[in-house]
């Protein structure tokens, strides 16, 4: 469990849910949260915070052995909806109140909000939350330097190299097969997923792994009963090789390039 700086606990492994299914992801929801999971990653933008929401009800409340304020939801604001009258029409109210994260300009500046009560406003505070694209390929050390400085947490999405996404380029390099964490996972007979995951609380950075596999999710959190040696986390932070999964691109005279790259506040050149 990481505490942010306004004292909230935020548990250093939670479910992703991009991509993940209204018809799945009640089902991967309570299965996260049987398998212990604190944490789950929404966005309205997904299209699946209603079905979310019943698992909530489902699985939350008096008698049922978890409360609501024990879990950490994040929902996140498209550019078009940073205004505070978009705000709360973007979440059902079934999943109450909300950690919100404002994606401004692809870069994910997160401010903590609180949605106390369905009719509450919202109030503004300041950032907490750092999420980005963050795994071996991407390891943003200096951002995480940066993050630390500014005593903000930051929060790795995408952190398997994001392997379901349609774009995927038959090219690009698997992170899951990258031989240095095979070997690692060799060793403490633990997937190459484990020792990401791993290798990312370790080092004190929160990890949102998407699964809608029930072993996955189960194995995906499995990964407080083992150490990584110094080196070893040194080891996995060499594989990094400034890898960015997730750039929204376009066509332009056949060419597949960066949608946003002209735009003044791009800020995939910076290194933080
Ligand atoms: P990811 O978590 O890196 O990868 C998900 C993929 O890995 C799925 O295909 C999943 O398969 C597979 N997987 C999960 N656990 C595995 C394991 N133990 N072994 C092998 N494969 C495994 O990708 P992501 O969905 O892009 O990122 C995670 C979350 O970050 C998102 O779901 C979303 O919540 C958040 N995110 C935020 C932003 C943002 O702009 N703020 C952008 C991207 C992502 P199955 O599901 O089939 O099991």
């Amino acid at each position: 469990v990481f505490t942010a700086v306004t004292g909230r606990k935020m548990p250093l492994v939670g479910l992703g849910t991009w991509k993940s299914e209204p018809g799945q992801v009640k089902q991967a929801v309570i299965w996260a949260l049987q398998s212990g999971y604190r944490h789950i990653d929404c966005a309205p933008i997904y299209g699946n915070e209603p079905e979310i929401g019943e698992a909530f009800q489902e699985m939350m409340g008096p008698e049922k052995g978890i409360r609501r304020e024990d879990v950490f939801v994040t929902s996140k604001l498209w550019n078009t909806k940073h205004h505070p009258d978009d705000v709360e029409p973007c979440s059902p109210k079934n999943l109450s109140y909300i950690v919100v994260v404002l994606n401004l300009n692809e870069f994910n500046s997160a401010v903590e909000c609180k949605r106390e009560q369905r009719n509450s406003s919202v109030a503004s505070i300041k950032p907490t939350v750092l999420q980005v694209e963050s795994h071996p390929y991407l390891a943003q050390v200096e951002l995480l330097a940066h993050c630390r400085d500014r005593s903000l947490v930051m929060t790795a999405y995408s952190p398997l190299g994001s392997p379901d996404r349609a774009w995927k380029h038959p090219e690009e390099p698997v992170l899951l097969e990258e031989p240095a964490i095979a070997a690692l996972a060799k060793k403490y007979n633990k997937t190459p997923a484990q020792i990401i995951i791993r290798w990312q609380t370790q080092r004190g950075v929160v990890t949102i792994p998407k699964s809608i596999t029930e072993s996955r999710i189960k194995e995906n959190i499995q990964v407080f009963d083992f150490t990584l040696e110094p080196e070893e986390m040194n080891q996995v932070t060499a594989v990094h090789r400034g890898w960015r999964y997730i750039v929204p691109t376009i066509t332009v005279d056949g060419k597949s390039v960066p949608r946003d790259a002209a735009h003044p506040h791009y800020p995939f050149n910076d290194p933080y």
